[in-house]
């Protein structure tokens, strides 16, 4: 689905991401782990084209997303994000913000794009919300409204960064839920994460990043249980 190769991004001369390669299969899920700085969200932001890369191409089902040519917004709307801080439009009912791109963007009739809506958000166990405002639903509820807002471009990609990171540690159980639903579902997607656990759990590849370098990759198991190099075992070390 998406392939990375040799991609380099400085700003203002710091190098951030170093001859990246990277390779995401279908319906397969790709965790980013690193230390804070490493280059794990620039990553899926060059990824996304929301960051011009210095060097090397990427691509995207086969067509090359990093060529001058190629129509931004069309890559753009193939690909869902969800960010840390989710984002939501305050001043729109949950309904309003998941139907804003699909309608407006893509296309999509209201009724048509409202029924998709709220079927994602019976999915996501969200179903009674869809007329709530976002700062009358808990941290855990916004986040998974954003994912719902994200899927409902019907994407081929999603990629998700620090998805849990801004909430209580109660609430971080619902979303991964759905991260593992979506996994089951077969959705491609790749990950930036400091929850270990989880990225073990969920992961069918996982590549730990240092200093803007794919330092290791390979199997959740390989990389969690055997870690080849010394740097992973240390950072391992430190944050499990
Ligand atoms: P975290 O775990 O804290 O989210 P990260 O792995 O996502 O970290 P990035 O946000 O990708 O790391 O940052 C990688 C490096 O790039 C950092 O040194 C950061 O300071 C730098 N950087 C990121 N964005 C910019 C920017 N817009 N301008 C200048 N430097 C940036
Ligand atoms: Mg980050």
């Amino acid at each position: 689905v998406l392939r990375m190769e040799s991609v380099r991004k400085t700003f203002g001369g710091t190098v951030v991401l170093r001859d990246v390669d990277l390779e995401v299969a279908p319906h397969t899920v790709t965790a980013l782990i690193g230390a804070s700085g490493s280059g794990k969200s620039t990553l899926l932001r060059c990824a996304n084209l929301l960051e011009e890369i210095d060097d090397g191409a990427i691509w995207l089902d086969g067509e090359e997303i990093t060529d001058p040519r190629a129509d931004q917004d069309a890559v753009r709307r193939r690909i869902g994000v969800v960010f840390q801080a989710y984002n939501l439009f305050p001043h729109m009912t949950v309904l309003q913000n998941i139907t804003l791109a699909p309608r407006h963007v893509h296309g999509v009739a209201r009724a048509e794009a409202e029924e998709h809506a709220r079927e994602l958000l019976e999915r996501l166990g969200l179903g009674a919300k869809a007329g709530e405002y976002p700062d009358r639903l808990s941290g855990g509820q916004q986040q998974r409204v954003a994912i719902v807002r994200a899927l409902a471009v019907r994407p081929r990609l999603l990629l998700l960064d620090e998805i849990t990171a801004a909430l209580d540690p109660e609430l971080v159980g619902e979303v991964l839920t759905v991260v593992r639903d979506l996994k089951g579902e077969g959705m491609t997607m790749v990950l930036a994460t400091h929850e270990m656990g989880f990225a073990r759990e969920v992961a069918d590849q996982v590549c730990f990043l240092d200093g803007g370098v794919v330092l290791e990759r390979g199997t959740a198991e390989q990389v969690f249980g055997e870690p080849r190099q010394e740097r992973t075992r240390r950072f391992l070390r430190r944050v499990m």
